[in-house]
């Protein structure tokens, strides 16, 4: 999978904040951060205040509000 389906995939599920998307990705954040401004071009990522469900606080978080087109439906996984 490349960076930007991963980047993709992760904000889907949920708000993140930057860090986790970084640890969850295993990308630097160089390359999380391009990947974003890239899945920004086709999906609206929000990015504000709010509740991260990586690390469970209050930070600056990243979502999305539908699966990147690309992935397949049947591999979303539900909110929690
Ligand atoms: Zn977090």
């Amino acid at each position: 999978m490349d960076s930007v389906a991963i980047i993709a995939a992760l904000i889907a599920e949920g708000p993140l904040c930057m860090l986790c998307i970084i640890e969850k990705s295993g990308l630097t954040p160089e390359a999380a951060s391009a990947a974003v401004r890239t899945i920004e071009r086709v999906l609206k990522v929000h990015r504000e205040p709010g509740f991260c469900q990586g690390c469970r606080l209050s930070r600056f978080v990243l979502y999305s509000d539908r699966p990147f087109p690309s992935r397949s439906p049947a591999h979303h996984r539900p909110p929690q």
